[in-house]
């Protein structure tokens, strides 16, 4: 589908008041669609701006990209008033603020989300970093962007599997805080034309990016709160492992969110409505999951703290509890 018109409000100068260039980092599916349109809007507030592309996808999370990102700040003579700009999905989002976060020790950056996952979730709370041979995210920073540029208009060229992913963590958030959005998510998934279903999604996008925002200025650091968020990730994040990536990340959170949904069925009635896979499908072909398998993943979370790790679980819709569970009863939920 062909880009449509999308207009930033970008007010860098009350931001970076000293800034005299912006790196805009994008990768090349996001430059293709919306690169030429964004450098020319960023150009008529009067800053030099210089694009840097690196290939579309999370295999492109790692440490040469990072490497290329800091050397390319360094060739564009950025200074530490200088600041970059994020402008696509997480993974361009990770990557540039976790450049910034480290390049002359931190410069400023601001986030620009195009996917819905990264609107309403990754650009929200200052989490960068790369993958690594050895596991997803294991090299990072907390770096909060300066300011982030949410526009929906961006959703207009999404696939649709990629909507699926910011939409599992729409009902997440839902779950977690707020039954009146998870009446009209519901709602929605009954309306029928896919366009039709983007205009409504759109309305919901600022609340939901509002409720995570909420929760990581309560909680910067995930000492108590925000490791709500983490609802259906615990089981989600090794059956992504598990299945070598194969499924995509709201698929499985949303997989995850099933098997602790015990007390709540309306969670899995929306996730059918939606289309999303069930905890059958990890086990049957052509996955084959075993669930020793995914408890031995979960055995390596890095969120684990010692021979407890903490569940979330939903009491009902817009109420959920961190429960301590020893890992010898994780078992138990997938049984
Ligand atoms: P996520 O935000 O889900 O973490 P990515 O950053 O990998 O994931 O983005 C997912 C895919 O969607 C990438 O191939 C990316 O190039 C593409 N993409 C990002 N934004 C848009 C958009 N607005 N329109 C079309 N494709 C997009
Ligand atoms: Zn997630």
């Amino acid at each position: 589908m062909d880009a449509m018109n999308v207009t930033l409000e970008f007010d860098w100068k009350s931001d970076f008041p000293k800034a005299r260039k912006a790196a805009l980092v994008t990768d090349s599916n996001v430059d293709r669609l919306y690169g030429d349109m964004i450098v020319r809007q960023i150009e008529d507030t009067g800053l030099q701006v210089e694009r840097i592309v690196f290939p579309a996808g999370e295999k492109s999370k790692t440490l040469e990209t990072y490497a290329e990102l800091v050397r390319g700040f360094a060739a564009l003579g950025l200074t530490r008033t200088d600041f970059a700009i994020a402008l696509g999905g997480g993974v361009v989002g990770d990557l540039t603020g976790f450049a910034a976060a480290t390049y002359m020790r931190g410069i400023g950056f601001v986030q620009v989300p195009t996917t819905l996952l990264a609107m309403v979730d990754s650009s929200i709370g200052g989490k960068t970093g790369v993958d690594i041979p050895e596991g997803k995210n294991l090299v990072g920073a907390f770096h909060l962007p300066k300011r982030i540029i949410r526009n929906a208009g961006f959703l207009e060229t999404l696939p649709e599997k990629e909507m699926k992913n910011g939409l599992a963590e729409m009902i997440k958030t839902a779950v977690l805080f707020d039954a009146e959005m998870f009446a009209a998510l519901r709602e929605l998934s009954t309306k029928g034309a896919q366009g039709e279903r983007k205009e409504e999604l759109k309305k919901w996008v600022e609340r939901c990016a509002q409720w995570k925002q909420k929760i990581v200025d309560e909680d910067f650091k995930e000492g108590g709160k925000r490791k709500l968020l983490n609802l259906g990730h615990t089981f989600g994040h090794a059956i992504e492992a598990a299945s070598n990536f194969q499924l995509g990340h709201g698929e499985c959170v949303a997989i995850g969110m099933r098997i602790v949904d015990r007390d709540v069925p309306e969670i899995g009635e929306i996730l059918d409505l939606y289309g999303f896979p069930q905890i059958e499908d990890v086990f049957a072909p052509p996955l084959c999951l075993s669930a020793a398998k995914i408890l031995e993943l979960i055995a390596n979370d890095k969120k684990r703290s010692g021979e407890t790790i903490t569940l979330i679980v939903p009491r009902k819709v817009g109420e959920c509890e961190l429960v301590e569970t020893p890992m010898n009863d994780l078992g138990g939920w997938l049984a």
